[in-house]
């Protein structure tokens, strides 16, 4: 029997996974949180691993591996693994932010990805991440969140940019700086985080940080059928990839896989990192879980050449006010199912087979399907897919979930979809 998801309740749960989960290290804290209540044990990478079967999870950073092998049955079983990105396009606080103009006291910032960075224009902005703090065994990761309104990017009066409508262009070095207090010298913020995690200012000796706008997720429309959220790319396939291990886990698969959820940081930026899709996270987790089996490098290479992985990423929904950016053939509905995405240039890592085993986990959850390319005379984006595909060998898909404004401070998707998403999903990771 397919596991079946109800659509109000996945609704809620995407808002409250996405409030909870301003930057990819709260991502993962999150999902691990929920992981735990269901029985999975947290590993650490530094650590010899148990040899018997479970339920087990590990987070490198910004990114978790989470793996049930309790329907393996031998060290070279394949695995069935579902992928996606925990991080999103943001400013992020630059190691020496502040700055003093005009009697305001500003922060500087990076680019992180690519937003659409007017759409972080005159928002009530919070902060949140990592800081690096000295503690008495060496240095300590510490979350960090604010969520009080601290930052706040100002736009120019119209008056003074009489064009601004026709076409807003934005200096990333001039333009983006928040301003967060009054002052003709600059502010503290080192004190000002080290307050935040409970440290001393000398002891914050390096941060990851970032700005999140504080306009709580919630549904939207006449119908309340859709959702309005920030990061929903990708956290919205994030929760999805949860939601399905946490069923697939009670639902046998006809035959014997071994269980994989993998969320990635660094996506946005490239991949490549100590933790991004790039890097040796997955293909070293997997190798250990083989190893912890009894298995050796031939069993590992065995089970990965049996193996399957599914990409999730969000996908376009064709714009109303813009349905001629779209391939005209392959329109895209919001509420109407999980996207298959193909590019012939590898942009994605579908192929045949992949899509295949993508369609039938959505026939086995009896969720529809909708198929994506791009126009064949614009560029197209990427995901996690084409590098997971290439460092394990794997039968590989994309697909994701429609959403408008992909990159915008905030994005909006269909409210019906994240109980079909997590339904294909789950399927994937339990076929029948
Ligand atoms: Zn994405």
């Amino acid at each position: 029997m397919p596991h079946t998801f109800d659509t109000d309740a996945e609704a809620t749960g995407l808002c409250a996974y996405v409030d909870a989960s301003p930057s990819p290290f709260h991502a993962c804290e999150e999902a691990a949180t929920r992981l735990e209540r269901a029985g999975f044990a947290r590993l650490a990478e530094t650590d010899a691993w148990p040899t018997d079967r479970g339920r087990y999870y590990l987070l490198r950073g910004g990114s978790l591996v989470a793996w049930s092998s309790e329907y393996a049955d031998d060290a070279a079983t394949p695995f069935r693994v579902v992928g996606a990105h925990t991080d999103s396009p943001n400013l992020r606080i630059k190691p020496q932010p502040d700055l003093a103009r005009a009697g305001w006291q500003l922060l500087g910032v990076e680019v992180y990805g690519g937003p659409l960075l007017n759409s972080w224009l005159d928002r009530d902005l919070g902060l949140s991440g990592r800081v690096a703090v000295r503690g008495s065994d060496g240095v300590e990761p510490r979350l960090v969140r604010v969520d009080d309104p601290i930052l706040r990017v100002a736009q120019l009066a119209i008056h003074l940019d009489r064009e601004a409508n026709d076409g807003l262009k934005l200096n990333q070095q001039q333009h983006l700086a928040p301003l967060w207090g009054i002052g003709t010298s600059p502010g503290d913020f080192r004190e000002y985080v080290a307050t935040a995690c409970g440290a001393e200012p000398a002891d914050v000796l390096g941060w990851d940080l970032m700005t999140h706008d504080l306009t709580p997720s919630r549904r939207i429309g006449r119908d309340s059928d859709l959702i309005a959220a920030p990061r929903l790319d990708n956290l919205a396939t994030s929760y999805a990839g949860v939601q399905a291990l946490l069923a697939a886990v009670d639902a046998p698969p006809a035959g014997p896989w071994v269980q994989v959820l993998v969320l990635f940081d660094h996506e946005e930026i490239g991949s490549m990192s100590e933790r991004g899709a790039f890097s040796t996270l997955l293909p070293a987790v997997l190798e250990r879980v083989v190893r912890a089996a009894g298995g050796d490098r031939d069993h590992y290479l065995r089970a990965l050449a049996g193996s399957v992985v599914a990409s999730g990423d969000m996908g376009h929904a064709t714009h109303p006010n813009y349905a001629d950016r779209h391939e005209p053939e392959h329109q895209i509905a919001v509420n109407a199912g999980p996207v298959l995405k193909i590019n012939a240039k590898g942009r994605y890592a579908t192929d045949g087979l992949g899509a295949a085993a993508f369609a039938a986990a959505c026939e086995q959850a009896a969720v529809p399907m909708q198929r994506f390319v791009n126009r064949t005379d614009l560029p197209c984006g990427s995901t996690v897919g084409p590098t997971t595909a290439a460092l394990t060998g794997a039968t590989t898909v994309d697909f994701g979930a429609p959403a408008l404004s992909m990159h915008s401070a905030r994005e909006m998707c269909g409210a019906l979809d994240p109980a079909m998403y997590a339904g294909a999903l789950a399927a994937f990771l339990s076929p029948a």
